[in-house]
Order: structure tokens, then sequence, then C-alpha cells
């Protein structure tokens, strides 16, 4: 699609812009075969529709009309407004409040809504309120001086009135101009240095396909925006520059920049020389410890959570009884999940996860990454348990992705479950399964579950991607012992 000023920006291409100027771009002149598939678009939405029905009104209507008769709620407003230098902002108000004022309408005004997600109010959120107040504004010929902001926390639903500021109004006008800036280039805007940001975009085998090819300082674990920056600054534009550094030199140049950063050279150049070769490194020679090579075997331990409300849903575990040594046949291996369906049932939770745990607690319990001692050890202590329960979990705690990053430099862009699992061989059963696409899965389940069985298979799914994160820190224990 070609773009041109009076094509217009709608709020969905200012959201892409704020979080990465190369996804605006992509929107508008990108391959739409090349879009991926990702859940969060539509965890997006039906976040907004469980904020807004926590706004539902016997008085409410569809579009202009349900203005003119002054409903409380009116949805579906659909606004395009000229803006200077040939531009049209648009707007699609999926509902809006009515509040005191004037306006064409009568003696009553109305006010943009927006349901957030996340823990905390973005620049992102203001500027996106600031466009809906905009238009409304205009449209209704009444000013917009403040909007409500929808989000959830634990199980309820809270209303934030914010004002819009001047400042906002101002960055939101200097932004708009920046955008069509970028849309009128010819080429892509560059690849984001914060690549945490490409996690949830539809863009994102595109870009890792030209970040990889032309050897991107943001492939390299370790090295974020910041790092980037400093590493730029020192003339090293790409991994190959990286990994032919001597590492004292990098120390030097990095200390400028404080310490942390310093320390950090021999790491970054290891790593960038593990992705080029596609070798792995090792960087610990001692061998791995022994209470994890000789325990006599293990519960391996993983979590699905909906973190929008704190809720750890499924608590999942395969029991190995038995040296990791012995040869692994996976199709023989149990599961044995544990669901949690109702967030408030810790009690009842809680002498279901040590019956599991306490069966045989010689087993040392594996897990990839910090989240499950965590929540374990602080469902144990809101339980009850005493300091000597306490210490005994905690020591039976075994954390692979520690134990990867202490004593290996692999070729993987990051050290999570999923590419570390990948690069030893490892593949999840179910194609484009991921934390997002689970929760949407128990969400869609949890939510339909007494009414329809539209979504019952969901379970089974999610069983089979937890399972399956299972046996991918089972088979990176094993690939740690194999080549100690
Ligand atoms: S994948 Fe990353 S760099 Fe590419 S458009 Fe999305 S956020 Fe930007």
């Amino acid at each position: 699609m070609n773009w041109n000023k009076s094509t217009g920006i709608n709020d969905h291409l200012l959201r892409s812009w704020i979080r990465c100027r190369r996804k605006a771009w992509l929107e508008i002149h990108g391959e739409k075969q090349k879009k991926i598939w990702t859940a969060h678009y539509t965890l997006q939405l039906n976040h907004q529709k469980d904020c807004f029905s926590f706004l539902y009104q016997k008085s409410h209507g569809i579009g202009i009309q349900a203005c003119k008769d002054g409903k409380n709620i009116a949805y579906g407003l659909r606004i395009k407004y000229p803006f200077p230098l040939n531009q049209t902002l648009k707007t699609n108000l999926p509902l809006i409040k009515k509040t005191t004022g004037e306006s064409i309408w009568g003696e009553f005004s109305y006010l943009p809504i927006f349901a957030r997600q996340g823990k905390k109010l973005t620049r992102e959120h203001r500027l996106t309120l600031a466009l809906r107040g905009k238009l409304l504004s205009e449209l209704q010929k009444s000013p917009v001086s403040k909007g409500l902001i929808l989000y959830k926390n634990n199980k309820s639903i809270n209303i934030q009135k914010v004002r819009i500021q001047e400042e906002v109004k101002k960055d939101l006008m200097e932004s708009i101009i920046r955008i069509s800036k970028d849309l009128e280039l010819k080429n892509p805007p560059p690849i984001t240095s914060n690549r945490k940001k490409c996690t949830i975009c539809a863009w994102k085998k595109e870009c890792d396909k030209v970040a990889i090819d032309e050897g991107h300082l943001s492939e390299v674990s370790g090295i974020g925006a910041k790092r980037k920056l400093f590493l730029m600054k020192l003339g090293i534009n790409n991994i190959k520059e990286l990994s032919k550094i001597d590492h004292n030199d990098l120390r030097q140049g990095l200390n400028r920049f404080g310490v942390q950063h310093g320390d950090i050279s021999k790491q970054i150049i290891l790593q960038s020389n593990s992705q080029i070769s596609k070798e792995p490194q090792r960087i610990n020679p001692q061998k791995i410890i022994n209470q994890f090579k000789d325990a006599p075997g293990f519960l391996i331990y993983d979590i699905e959570s909906d973190p929008d409300i704190n809720h750890d849903f499924l608590h999942g575990f395969i029991r190995f009884p038995k040296s990791i040594d012995n040869q692994i046949k996976i199709e023989k291996i149990k599961y044995q999940p544990l669901l949690n369906i109702q967030k408030d049932s810790e009690n009842f939770l809680w002498k279901r996860l040590q019956k599991k745990i306490n069966r045989d607690n010689r087993l040392a319990i594996l897990h990839y990454g910090e989240t499950e001692p965590i929540s374990l050890l602080k469902l144990a202590k809101n339980q009850g348990a005493n300091l000597k329960e306490l210490e005994a979990l905690k020591n039976r705690f075994i954390d692979i992705h520690l134990l990867i990053k202490e004593y290996w430099c692999l070729p993987v862009r990051n050290y999570s479950l999923k590419s570390v699992a990948e690069f030893i061989g490892f593949k999840w059963n179910q194609e484009g399964a991921d934390g997002a696409r689970a929760l949407l899965w128990w969400r869609q389940w949890k939510e339909s579950r007494k009414q329809t069985k539209l979504f019952s298979k969901n379970l089974n799914s999610i069983f089979q991607y937890n399972r399956d994160d299972c046996l991918a820190t089972l088979m990176i224990a094993k690939w740690l012992i194999n080549h100690d």
C-alpha cells in the first residue's frame, strides 16, 4: 500500500510508531504476507473487551446517533479530521463516556477511554488518549482535557482519570509530523536497539532475518540499546568487528561509560565469536556441581501464569526418579499437571503442591529461570512454612538457566528456554506455541468453560505446551551433563 499524506495517521499507526519507527513504516509499506500471527493482538482485544464491559450502562448506543441522543456510553465512533500540512488524522473510538460540559449535542460532552495493559502508564497510552481526545474535541466542538484509562489489577478493573497535559498535546503534534516524515522514507528505519520490543511484534521474523544477515550488535546477548550505542561510539558497528577486538582494549574503551560495561567486555567478545563460528564455547572449566550430577533423580517444574492478575494457573511437573546419565525416552515420560483454576485457593493449592514435592524430598527440583522458586517459596511462606522448611525447599532448586550461562557461551541470540533448547535440537510439539499463546488458550478456556465447550481443547494444548517446557529443561540439563 502506498502512503500519501491524505491516507492519514490513525491511533494504530501512532502506537506502532511509538514502539518502533520501523514497525510503523512496515505497517504501511511492508509485504503483508511476511507478517506473522502473534497472540498479543488477540490478548489485547480481549483485555479491552473485559475492561469496557465493566463500564456497561443501560443507556448506551452506537455511533454519532448515540451522542445525539445523549446516551451515557457511545460505541464505535470513527472520526477523521484534516490536520495542518495536508495530513489526515483518524481514530476509531471503541467507547466514549458522557460527562459534564457543553457540546454540539447539548448540555453534556464526552470523554475518550482507553484500556491499557501493563503495570504503568506509558507515553504510548498518554499519546493515544491525547489523539482520541483531540479528534473527539473537534467532533463535539468542546475541549477534552482528560480521559479515562481502564486497567486490570488482580481481579478488579480500575479506572484512572488522566489529564491530557499541554506537553502531551505538543508531543502528539510533533510525533505526527515525525511519523509522516518516516513514512515518506524509501527504506525502513533501522531495527530497534531494544530488541525486547520485537518479542511481541508481527514483523519479528522479517526483522530477525535482516538483523542476522547484517550482523547487528543487538543480536548479541548482553548488548542492549545503551551498550550498543557505546560500542558504536568506539567504532564497533557489527558482530564481526566485535569478535575481532582485543578484550583489554574493549574493556578500557567501555570503562569510560562505567565499569559495569567494561566488566562485560570479555563475555560479549566470546558471545560474538560463538555466534559467528556457530560453536558453543565453554567458559567455566570446572566440573558441574556434584549435587546436580549425582542427584538420585529430579522433579522438573514449570509454571504458566496470567501476569495481569498475578495468577499461576498451572504448575507442571515431570518426575524423573533416576540419574540423568540414563537414556531418556521422551515419549515414555509422564507429565503431571496441577491446575489452579481459582486464584484465591492458595491453601488448597499449597497442600497439593506439598504432596507432590514431598513425595520424595531427595529429588532436586529443576527449573529454567527464577519464576518457579520465587513463586513456590512465596506461596510456602504465605501458608505458614517455617524457616527450616523454607531453607530445605530452597536447597532443592537447581536453575538450569543459571548453570548454562555460568558454564557455556552458546551460539544463540538469547538464553531463553526456547533458544537454548532449539540449539540442542529439542522441538516443541505445537508449532508457534509460546507463553502468550498459552495465556490466550487459558483465558479462552476459563471464560467459556461454563457456557460452551468451544475452547475445551485449549486445556490439552496448554498441558502439551507446559510438558514440552518441562522436557526442554530436562534435555538442557542432560546436555550439560553430557558436555561436562
Ligand atoms: S520486529 Fe522489532 S525492529 Fe522489527 S518492526 Fe518489530 S519492533 Fe521494530
